[in-house]
């Protein structure tokens, strides 16, 4: 495992921005109850009998335990909890035991709530999965020069319990959207030991959109204007990119409608990390990489029916654009270990990437 090349060049102090958060008492009641009918409201699919009861005490205990702090940002700190159990919920399809340890997740290491008081309240399997989380963060706070190893012992703990990992990735994640508020030491830190463990990590689990959030948000710390500059570039060429991308899509709708599968297709432009890569990597300008993007087709079809269909639908992709034979990656005869079953592919002589993925691993 590579070290941070990071560590020796952290710049000097940036001025951090004002906190701007002046709502009176009530104000703020009010504004954490709205976070929390927005998390209950994704949850509701997965409620069942007493689970809301369980809800409501995780709430109010974590609320309570975080009642006199704030975050960098001005915020009532029990706003974390809030989102990182939303993200969960709605970015990773976790159910109603995740989300009473992400309402928990930081309680037992930074409030006087001990290992015990959850035990009594949620019994051993949500205790053990806050106790797995403390751990982590202890792990990760001791020396970055360590890291590779770090990295391991997190990889060891997963084959405990995935959630663990998954409730940690969502943490990371809206640290990561909320990094504007740290001190620029710190956010260089955070930033790339996302960019070491935690994006990594995200790609093993199968999380690939968290994953690029990741990169693209460590990047916006660490490279500030590389990233500004194809951000910028990114949107003014975004009409033309879409408009792209639908053309190169069309004909392979109009086969797949009348091909009568069940299937959602969608072109998904390339990360500005991964562009950012690319144009290192190989030394060109950003004008000859910018039209990369990714395809993705997703088919709703049968166990046994799958995975001929799926050849059938690369079969179809590959009679409207040429594949790159070297390039063909089989998930189906081979799943990852995450459980990704898909097919890969390169196609086109300009080099536009197709993708067909049957099928996403969802966890509990
Ligand atoms: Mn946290």
């Amino acid at each position: 495992m590579q070290m941070n090349p990071l560590e020796s060049i952290i710049p000097p102090t940036q001025e951090i921005p004002i906190p701007k958060y002046d709502l009176d008492p009530e104000q703020e009641k009010q504004e954490i109850l709205r976070h929390y009918r927005a998390l209950l409201r994704g949850l509701r699919p997965k409620l069942k009998r007493g689970d809301r009861e369980l809800v409501r005490i995780a709430f109010e205990m974590a609320a309570d335990a975080h009642k006199t702090m704030r975050r960098k940002s001005g915020e009532p700190y029990i706003l974390h909890p809030l989102a990182v159990a939303k993200i969960c919920v709605e970015e990773i399809g976790l159910g109603v035991r995740s989300t009473i340890c992400a309402l928990l997740h930081d309680t037992v290491e930074d409030t006087d709530l001990t290992l015990e008081d959850l035990e009594r309240e949620f019994g051993n399997e949500i205790t053990k999965i806050v106790d797995g989380l403390t751990k982590i963060s202890n792990v990760m706070d001791t020396n970055t020069s360590q890291q590779a190893e770090n990295f391991k012992k997190i990889l060891l703990t997963l084959t405990d319990d995935p959630r663990v990992i998954l409730i940690k990735l969502a943490d990371r994640l809206h640290n990561m959207r909320t990094l504007d508020f740290m001190k620029r030491e710190k956010q260089l830190k955070i930033a790339s030991e996302t960019i070491w463990v935690y994006a990594p990590l995200a790609h093993r689990m199968g999380l690939y959109s968290i994953k690029t959030e990741l990169e693209d948000l460590s990047m916006k710390y660490m490279e500030p204007e590389a990233y500004r500059d194809i951000a910028k570039k990114l949107s003014e060429t975004k009409r033309e990119r879409t408009r792209y991308i639908n053309e190169f899509i069309r004909p392979l709708r109009e086969k797949l409608d009348r091909s009568g599968f069940k299937f959602e297709i969608y072109g998904r432009p390339k990360s500005i990390h991964s562009i950012w890569n690319k144009i290192k990597k190989k030394g060109v300008a950003f004008e000859e990489v910018y039209d990369l993007f990714a395809i993705r087709v997703i088919l709703d079809s049968s166990q046994e029916k799958e995975k001929e269909e799926c050849w059938k639908v690369y079969s179809m992709i590959t009679d409207e654009y040429t594949p790159s034979p070297e390039r063909l990656r089989d998930w189906l005869s081979n799943p990852k270990s995450n459980g990704y079953e898909a097919l890969h592919t390169t196609n086109g002589a300009t080099g536009p990437l197709g993708r067909s993925a049957n099928s996403y691993q969802t966890y509990e």
